[in-house]
């Protein structure tokens, strides 16, 4: 005789992890699971949440388990294809809202779950926004996530701008892997399950900051923006790549932790 009580108690999982995967597992609300907490559940209803949290205890990310991440307000599928979304890359997009003028050409360079894309179209449908990954299994997440949400942004496989010859944006913006290869970060928690490429250049993190900043020349209208963020440590040198582009009010802003976070400029 298992009931919602029962099984949060002996989850020996984080108390909104345990909440979050018995949600999932029974497809009810926080507040069915409140109301409900004394009720007898069927046997194979507890087994699929045995289940779910012994894959939690063995390290497996909530947001893979569960199979979506809120990022701005809504709710992205997310796959081990792609990297969970995180709140820090809200700045990014808050940042990019701020600078797109009306109708701006938008891209996203290594979208990943689409997160960026899709909510600046919907944020503002004015835009024309389209996005790019190397993985056509992450893009094949993006295009799903933009389809549930509706929103119309147009996804192509590419390896930052191979694809985009001859295109011209308004604002190009990015969150690619940049930690550096054998960070102890790559080795804890979620990280560990996430897609390692979308993580880590495997070198000095900066590898593909330097493409995305060396290559915005071509693509980048005349006074476009590029916006993209990076480890808490990259400030500096993010301002350094962008100087030595030709970007103009090159700037850092920092997350809600305090820690530098995005960088960018304005062509000339
Ligand atoms: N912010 C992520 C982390 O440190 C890294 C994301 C990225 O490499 N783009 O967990």
């Amino acid at each position: 005789m298992t009931t919602p009580r029962q099984l949060l108690a002996d989850a020996r999982l984080d108390a909104v992890d345990a909440r979050v995967l018995l949600q999932h597992a029974l497809q009810v609300s926080r507040a069915w699971l409140i109301g409900h907490a004394d009720d007898v559940l069927p046997p194979a209803q507890a087994a699929a949440f045995e289940a779910l949290a012994a894959r939690r205890r063995a390290g497996e990310p909530v947001a893979y388990l569960v199979g979506t991440r809120e990022f701005y307000g809504r709710d992205f599928a997310v796959s081990p294809a792609v990297l969970i979304p995180r709140p820090e890359t809200e700045l990014l997009v808050e940042l990019a809202l701020a600078r797109a003028g009306q109708g701006a050409r938008v891209v996203d360079l290594g979208t990943g779950s689409g997160c960026i894309p899709v909510t600046l179209k919907l944020e503002r449908p004015d835009l024309a926004v389209s996005a790019v990954d190397i993985s056509a299994d992450a893009l094949a997440v993006a295009r799903g996530n933009a389809a549930a949400l509706g929103a119309d942004v147009v996804f192509r496989q590419s390896d930052w701008y191979a694809a985009l010859a001859g295109e011209t944006f308004d604002l190009v913006v990015s969150n690619p892997p940049y930690i550096v290869a054998g960070d102890a970060h790559l080795s804890r928690g979620d990280l560990r399950f996430e897609p390692q490429g979308a993580l880590t250049d495997f070198a000095d993190g900066l590898e593909h900051i330097r493409r995305i900043v060396e290559g915005a020349g071509g693509p980048l209208a005349p006074r476009g923006w590029l916006l993209f963020e990076h480890g808490f440590d990259q400030g500096e040198a993010s301002r350094a790549l962008l100087a030595a582009a030709g970007f103009l009010d090159v700037q850092t802003w920092p997350d809600l932790a305090g820690l530098d976070r995005v960088s960018g400029g304005r062509l000339a």
